[in-house]
């Protein structure tokens, strides 16, 4: 996944230096918001002149084509103080490539630590699927709800590492019925019925309890075809577990 530098450069000297810091913040989290950008974006002050640093999923992420109007509207008002520049400056290390199926057949929702990469994997190359070209669920501008399930399911993977809350935090992370594994399962179904293709939800497996069958049904498991991406499913449920 590429790492960009966007440039910002004014059209005449800036009067209100804190009135354009914001506005670039603030564009740059709405943009986040709709899986165009990620999360980790550096804001550089150079001179009269602005850079951001970020990963995006791919070169194409800012095409207008996967704009919501409110990235649109935000771009329109940075574009009236600033000429935009964006240039690769390289692989970022940390980010897999993006899925670039033209159709993938199945997809998963995971959440993984250690990357701020799309929580969406596909199920035919097991890469991350850019946000900006699933279809918005739940919320007509971007994918908020999926955003905001990664930052908390993170935020509770990131306390039960370090042991925090141990019985709380090692629950909602491992008990199908736990909030945050409902919350995920939800947009899943939501997912599926907005791109008619199966989505199934990791479910972190509790290395406690025997995983014979699925912890929600008792079905028998179905091996996947792809077992570097998930081990075991049960369509049923449409659960996956390692
Ligand atoms: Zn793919
Ligand atoms: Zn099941």
């Amino acid at each position: 996944m590429e790492y960009f530098k966007i440039s910002l450069r004014p059209h005449k000297a800036i009067v209100n230096a804190e009135y354009c810091e914001e506005l670039i913040f603030e564009s740059f989290n709405i943009l986040r918001k709709t899986g165009q950008v990620y999360e980790n974006f550096c804001i550089v002050r150079d001179g009269g002149a602005y850079a951001v640093y970020v990963i995006m999923p791919g070169a194409d992420a800012l095409n207008l084509e996967f704009c919501t109007e409110e990235s649109v509207e935000i771009i329109k008002k940075l574009a009236v103080i600033f000429s935009l520049k964006v240039e690769s400056v390289g692989e970022a290390i940390t980010c897999e490539a993006s899925c670039d199926c033209a159709k993938p057949s199945w997809y998963m929702l995971y959440s993984d630590l250690a990357t701020e990469e799309s929580p969406v994997v596909c199920g035919d190359c097991g890469r991350p699927v850019p946000l900006y070209k699933l279809p918005a669920i739940l919320d007509k501008e971007g994918q908020s709800n999926l955003i905001n399930w990664q930052d908390q399911f993170k935020a509770l993977q990131k306390l039960d590492m370090y042991n925090y809350a141990h019985d709380f935090t090692a629950g909602e992370v491992l008990e199908p019925t736990s909030r945050i594994n409902k919350m995920g399962r939800a947009l899943c179904r939501a997912m599926e019925k907005a791109t008619t293709v199966p989505v199934f939800y990791h479910l972190e497996r509790n290395r406690q309890k025997a995983a014979d069958v699925c912890p929600i049904c008792g079905r028998e498991w179905s091996r996947t075809a792809n077992e570097e991406i998930s081990q075991k499913l049960c369509t049923f449920c449409r659960i996956a577990v390692d």
